[in-house]
């Protein structure tokens, strides 16, 4: 059988002071009826309405060199009128959207994902694609270069020309970095992986490299060699602040702040280098979890609407688990930092009421309106699949070691949905993950799964915990900047004593902002609500930096004035202290049996017990 035409391609930053690309779309043969074109209403792995087609400034359609007439169908889809020869359709798209998700165009650099310029041809979505990435124009981008995980077909290495995709879906899966990047090199087991950083910074290239080499072995490790990508590239944008990650089939796009990137001369694994660390982590591990291990609902994506799944625990939450613990296993941070981070996690779940109101399989179901749009009630009304998800993957893993005696694991049942589904492109069923889980564990996990995805119960940690020898203990805030995971400095009598607003709050320049009013507190008591600005307490004009000073004075039950603007009108309301919640988490090592700190050892260091 010939092979059917190529879908060809064709982007060029046209005006990068205008923020403006140019992008083509050519089909040989097109719909005799007319043939449709389609942009995403969403990119893959971030689960929101995001209508790319919004930044569509122009559209034509030519044949021949004849202009053809193309109407809009609907908010993101266009039809050409018939022709009988090869169709290209030109389309201006504005990029401004530094994020990793969308597409960003200055004099500085060019960075977009294919969901946000490249057109859809409908009804070929199946057809290999060609897409020629052209320079800009002009001396000044002279020094350009290209950073993606397309695959090259008449391209120099990290050069402008043209590369090429087997369908849409995987076209779309490859952004693609323009500039004068940063650029370092590291193979783990066998795979070239690049590391392209755009933006100003001072990083130690070497020493990242060395480290995302020892996190990229160990993840291919766990689900074993080859791994299935024969290349990666980590695409880093930094900033003075910003954080975010987008995963790809063979390649992530990050967004980071250059003070969380390694500096030259320092040894250590500092909090901010940490985070990057667990960020790169978490994408790499979804080059398996969620880019091939796939739920059935996004096989294939449809892109033109939301994909509804109950499974987004297992792909971010397990992700969001492993993330941290390979550094661990890789002797990039310690036992005790880890046990410290998970300390934190258990502490801003006990901290958000959300997780009494909704599980994690309907916020996985809701993620499209509620995870991706959050307000000021989201701690009231809504759990993190994420932060309780990879909680869920720990009391999954202890007790998977538990039941199988030590012989079975978390990494078991990871390998086994990557060998059933991964390796074979079958969607994992809504049921999937806890079917196979029960498998390995080797007895139901029937109570286990119905009490931590389909309620709103406690998880069962604190046992859990104790089977490895690990004591969890809870405790009120020792300060507003106490973020748990550290045992208690303080006597629990003096901390007992300290009151709270009940309320998240930020710097405001007229005084505190309440950016999120927490159920059962102080402040919803007495009737205030986010994005509420305090100025005075008892009289006494309040600031960021002195909030919680004031606040020492008072006693829990003790009814003191507040000065609050609501809008621009004046308040004033009685607001009775109380005294802080038991919300604040630490994991200690306890001196038990050696049969538990073997335990504790196989699960921290992957091993079997
Ligand atoms: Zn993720």
């Amino acid at each position: 059988m010939p092979s059917l035409p190529l879908i060809e391609y064709r982007i060029v930053p046209k005006n990068p002071e205008a923020h403006l690309f140019e992008v083509r779309c050519t089909v040989h043969d097109p719909d005799p009826a007319g043939q449709v074109f389609a942009l995403p209403a969403w990119i893959p792995g971030s689960y929101l309405i995001r209508e790319f087609a919004r930044n569509v400034v122009s559209i034509r359609a030519t044949s021949q060199r004849r202009p053809i007439e193309i109407a809009k169908l609907d908010k993101h889809t266009w039809r050409a009128a018939p022709a009988s020869a090869p169709l290209t359709v030109t389309i201006e798209v504005y990029a401004w959207d530094l994020s990793v998700r969308g597409a960003h165009l200055d004099t500085t650099h060019g960075f977009f994902n294919g969901p946000s310029v490249f057109l859809c041809a409908v009804g070929k979505q199946g057809r290999p694609c060609e897409a020629s990435i052209m320079p800009p124009k002009g001396a000044r981008y002279r020094g350009w270069r290209v950073a993606t995980a397309m695959r090259r077909k008449d391209a120099p290495l990290h050069g402008f020309g043209v590369y090429r995709a087997a369908s849409y879906d995987e076209l779309i899966d490859h952004p693609v970095e323009m500039g004068a990047f940063t650029l370092a090199t590291f193979t783990a087991e066998g795979v070239p992986h690049d590391v392209a950083i755009t933006g100003r910074h001072r990083a130690d290239m070497g020493r990242l490299c060395r480290d995302l080499q020892r996190a990229c072995e160990q993840h291919i490790r766990l689900f074993g060699r080859p791994a299935p990508m024969d290349r990666y590239v980590f695409l880093v944008t930094a900033l003075g602040e910003g954080y975010g990650g987008l995963e790809h089939r063979a390649s992530t796009a990050l967004l980071c702040s250059r003070d969380d990137l390694p500096q030259s001369g320092v040894r250590q694994v500092t909090e901010s280098y940490r985070t990057f660390l667990g960020l790169c982590s978490h994408e790499y591990f979804h080059t398996w979890n969620v880019k091939r291990i796939k739920p059935a609902a996004f096989v294939p994506y449809d892109l033109a609407q939301e994909n509804y799944t109950r499974l987004l625990w297992a792909f971010e939450g397990i992700t969001s688990y492993y993330d941290d613990l390979l550094l661990v296993r890789a002797g990039l941070i310690t036992e005790a930092e880890y046990l410290e981070m998970l300390g934190r996690s258990i502490t801003t779940l006990l901290r958000n009421a959300g997780r009494m109101k909704q599980t994690v399989a309907d916020a996985s179901f809701d993620a499209w309106i509620k995870y991706y749009r959050p307000d000021e009630n989201s701690p009231n009304a809504q759990v993190s699949y994420y932060l309780k998800g990879s909680l869920i993957a720990l009391c999954l893993d202890l007790t998977i070691r538990q039941r199988s005696r030590g012989r079975k694991s978390l990494d078991d049942l990871m390998r086994a949905l990557w060998q059933s589904y991964g390796q074979t492109g079958v969607g994992v069923p809504e049921d999937g993950v806890e079917k196979l889980a029960a498998e390995i564990a080797g007895s139901s996990l029937r109570g286990f799964f119905d009490r931590a995805l389909r309620s709103t119960d406690e998880l069962p940690l604190k046992a859990l915990l104790a089977n490895v020898g690990i004591a969890l203990t809870s405790r009120p805030a020792e300060s507003m900047s106490d973020a748990g995971g550290k045992p208690a400095s303080l006597p629990p009598a003096k901390l007992g004593e300290r009151v709270t607003l009940g309320a998240r709050t930020a710097e405001d320049p007229a005084g505190v902002k309440l950016t999120h009013v927490l159920d059962g507190g102080a402040a919803q008591a007495a009737g205030l609500a986010g994005s509420d600005v305090v100025v005075a307490i008892d009289g006494l004009k309040v600031s960021a930096r002195n909030l919680e000073k004031r606040l020492a004075a008072f006693q829990p039950g003790e009814t003191v004035p507040l000065h609050v603007f609501r809008r621009d009108e004046l308040l004033e309301v009685q607001i009775e202290m109380r005294a802080r919640p038991i919300d604040t988490c630490a994991l200690t090592i306890v001196a038990a049996d050696r049969a538990a700190a073997n335990r504790r050892k196989a699960w921290l260091h992957g091993q079997g017990a």
